[in-house]
């Protein structure tokens, strides 16, 4: 029986519902004891009210300081404090948990992370933007803190589980995988007028939009490149990308002696929650199973860099260092929510990350940013305005 006291941040977001989904199952098969501390959410008091009411954390917080009346009403009656704003959200991360999932989307969630960091909880993290902008302070900050942090993305899920923590020196290289996303095998040309609704459409994974467009770019490898770097502490020139359009494979570790040891499973975020959740037990919960002969095949192609531009930015941003992969991020969501907003053509969202990076080492923002979650903050919205900029210039120009 797994028993945890947890705090999920981001509950109404893709990860957020599919935790508390997985809490659900467990406990419904009697492997699982869940009571929950706090559960945040967005603009969709509704949702957050539902699971309230289902879950009775101690509190509630939109992070919309002008629904917190809606979401006192719709907590009316339950005993659950509801709270808003971005400083409730900090405060709800501090609170006493075993377990913190961070699922909110973007920098926006980096503060949450960094707060939930120093408690001395397990973090499971879904949030790899905050682990772009500042990953080794980060790593360093839940050491300190006596806590765990625990890779929930399914590739870094994948490599957790088969990576010789205790002896690291025994990996050669590091192999993500990459669906390749909606776009594959798109013709190029067909590619300047793509729509969101295409690119949100995902062939595996049911993601929230903005990682849907991160994957349809690629820039999502991309993150998980320089995730992955800080996470295992491994070099660019060994971290790899193959396409593996059926997602069954979520990532691999090839030793010295040449053995290269793979996760698989069946492509559901519940199942590398439910490994972050349990770890380093595992949680028994009705999983949907791999069944390979049904499968038949896997196959296995290399990225194709003049289509996915944004994964060779991204490991370029890695290889400069510094502050350069907050640049990364902070231009990759200015740019795919431009996208999403119609304001922007797909083949841009990469032009805007180029010029935002550049327009950042010209303007000295791409330097060290120390140690400090307020130093990535600050390289983030510098660099956010250099890209709305950027976005407008293309804009004008269209
Ligand atoms: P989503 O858009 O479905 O949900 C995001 C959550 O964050 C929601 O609860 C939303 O209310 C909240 N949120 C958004 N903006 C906020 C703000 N400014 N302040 C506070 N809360 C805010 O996103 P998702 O797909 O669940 O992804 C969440 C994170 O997990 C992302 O970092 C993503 O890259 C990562 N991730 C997701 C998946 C997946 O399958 N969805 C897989 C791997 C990693
Ligand atoms: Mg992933």
């Amino acid at each position: 029986m797994i028993r945890r006291c947890v705090t999920v941040l981001g509950s109404t977001g893709s990860v957020g519902c599919s935790t508390l989904d997985l809490m659900d199952q467990a406990q419904a098969a009697g492997t699982g004891h869940f009571e929950v501390e706090a559960l945040t959410g967005g603009a969709n008091i509704a949702r957050l009210a539902e699971q309230a009411r289902r879950w009775r954390p101690r509190v509630a917080v939109t992070a919309d300081p002008a629904r917190l009346d809606e979401l006192r009403q719709a907590l009316a009656g339950t005993g659950v404090e509801a709270a808003a704003g971005e400083a409730a959200i900090v405060e709800a991360a501090t609170r006493p948990a075993d377990w913190v999932m961070a699922a909110i989307v973007g920098a926006a969630g980096l503060k949450s992370a960094w707060a939930a960091a120093r408690t001395g909880a397990t973090l499971a993290l879904a949030n790899k933007e905050s682990l772009v902008c500042c990953g080794p302070a980060l790593i360093e900050r839940v050491r300190r803190g006596g806590g765990q942090l625990i890779p929930v993305d399914s590739e870094h899920s994948a490599i957790f589980q088969v990576f010789p923590a205790e002896a690291p020196e025994r990996v050669s290289r590091l192999v993500l995988t990459a669906s390749g996303g909606p776009f594959r095998q798109t013709p190029l040309e067909q590619l300047r007028g793509v729509t969101p609704e295409r690119a949100v459409a995902h062939p595996n994974w049911s993601m929230g939009a903005k990682i849907s467009v991160d994957s349809a770019t690629m820039a999502n490898k991309g993150l998980e490149t320089i995730e992955a770097a800080y996470l295992f502490d491994m070099p660019a020139h060994r971290i790899d990308v193959v396409v593996h359009p059926e997602s069954i494979i979520h990532s691999l570790v090839e030793y010295i002696d040449g053995s290269t040891l793979a996760q698989m499973g069946p492509p559901d975020m519940k199942t590398p929650i439910a490994c972050a959740l349990a770890w380093p037990d595992r949680l028994a919960w009705p999983a949907p199973r791999l069944d390979l002969a049904a499968l038949g095949q896997l196959t296995f192609e290399a990225p194709d860099m003049e289509r996915f531009p944004a994964l060779r930015l991204a490991r370029e941003a890695l290889i400069a260092g510094g502050a350069a992969p907050a640049v990364f991020n902070a231009a990759n969501e200015v740019a795919a929510l431009a996208f999403l907003d119609r304001r922007l053509p797909f083949l841009n969202i990469a032009a805007v990350i180029a010029d935002t990076l550049d327009g950042a080492t010209a303007s000295g923002t791409a330097c060290d940013i120390g140690d400090a979650c307020d130093a990535a903050l600050a390289v983030d919205a510098q660099a956010r305005r250099i890209a709305q900029g950027v976005v407008e210039r293309f804009a004008r120009a269209a």
